[in-house]
């Protein structure tokens, strides 16, 4: 018999205290069952994170870790978003467990797909990436927003899964050396692809939220997208370079076009030269802001001091 390992499932909370009532049981039923079921080890834990709440979500967390120690908490000094309230809570907790699964506080993700991620723990996947099957229950605008998001991150080069959140398993090993990021701007879907190592996917279909509203309106989410974009890939530099390199072209076919009405007396005094002008210096000056762009890039990049890498095996006997 394989001997079981200790499952934390990590829940962001901000301003939840509308829906912690109902999914702190969603949640204990689900990890009660797994412990049952012999998948996880009897001292796995919920443990919630509360991203500075302005309400009683603290206080809430601190009577369900009275009433059972099966919930525990970790309280960040005051909002830091998301994605920190994730990076927070695992560097907290990783050092207790074997495997933490992250999940947003509505239940909006199933928690029935954690028994197949687990699955996939044991068969050895150290990053298993939830994956919705569907959106018919978001609404259109969220829908379209959401999809167009993965599209453009897609377009501008950052490695993401598409149709994937923050719902994932990660080993404590995974953990450990995604704690190894240094970079402030955290977007969490491009940076764990980067710590490699095997992964998997389990698909589920996710349900609208169990209560309270949803914390990421469209201003944070283009604000998400954009910081993504920024963090991950500097072809927005190449653009310029291209844009530059376009006009040149077009500043060379447009010139024959002028030197030929010049030649005909189809112009005015004057026109030829400050027209080939206009084109020629614009398109020169695209180009060198895409050059010096991409010095800058590689700066931001080097800046970041991102690991080089993890080793997975070493076979040494
Ligand atoms: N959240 C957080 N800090 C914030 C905003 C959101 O910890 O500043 C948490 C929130 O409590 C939830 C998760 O992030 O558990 C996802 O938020 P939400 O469900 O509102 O986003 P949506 O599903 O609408 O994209
Ligand atoms: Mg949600």
């Amino acid at each position: 018999m394989k001997d079981t390992k200790t499952l934390y499932i990590l829940v962001p909370c901000y301003n939840e205290s509308e829906v912690l009532p109902l999914s702190s049981k969603v949640f204990r039923d689900k990890l009660m069952q797994l412990i049952d079921d012999g998948k996880v080890s009897a001292d796995s834990k919920i443990a919630f994170v509360d991203d500075g709440s302005k309400d009683n979500t603290w206080s809430i967390i601190e009577s369900l870790h009275e009433l059972d120690p099966i919930f525990v908490g970790v309280k960040l000094s005051r909002n830091r978003g998301h994605q920190n309230a994730l990076l927070g809570g695992m560097a907290t907790i990783v050092k207790d467990c074997d495997m933490i699964v992250t999940i947003d506080a509505d239940v909006q993700d199933d928690v029935n797909a954690i028994d197949k991620m687990v699955d996939e723990y044991y068969n050895g996947a150290e990053v298993v990436y939830g994956v919705r099957d569907s959106r018919e229950t978001d609404t259109f605008f969220k829908r379209f927003t959401a999809q167009g998001f993965y599209k453009l991150m897609n377009a501008m080069g950052v490695e993401t899964i598409y149709n994937h959140a923050d719902f994932r398993l990660m080993s404590s090993r995974a953990v450990e050396a995604l704690l190894e990021f240094k970079e402030v701007n955290l977007f969490l879907r491009g940076m764990v692809p980067l710590v490699g190592f095997k992964t998997a996917q389990v698909t589920y279909d996710r349900a609208p939220r169990m209560a309270g509203e949803s914390k990421y309106p469209l201003k944070k989410m283009l604000t998400f997208a954009f910081d993504g974009i920024t963090s991950f890939s500097i072809k927005p530099i190449r653009l310029i370079t291209s844009l530059g390199a376009v006009a040149l072209i077009l500043s060379i076919l447009f010139a024959v076009y002028a030197l030929i009405s010049h030649a005909t007396h189809h112009t005015v005094p004057g026109w030829t030269s400050t027209v080939l002008s206009v084109w020629f210096f614009g398109s020169l000056q695209l180009i060198a802001t895409g050059v010096v762009g991409e010095y800058i890039g590689k700066i931001y990049l080097e800046t970041k001091g991102r690991p080089r890498f993890f080793i997975e095996k070493y076979l040494n006997k």
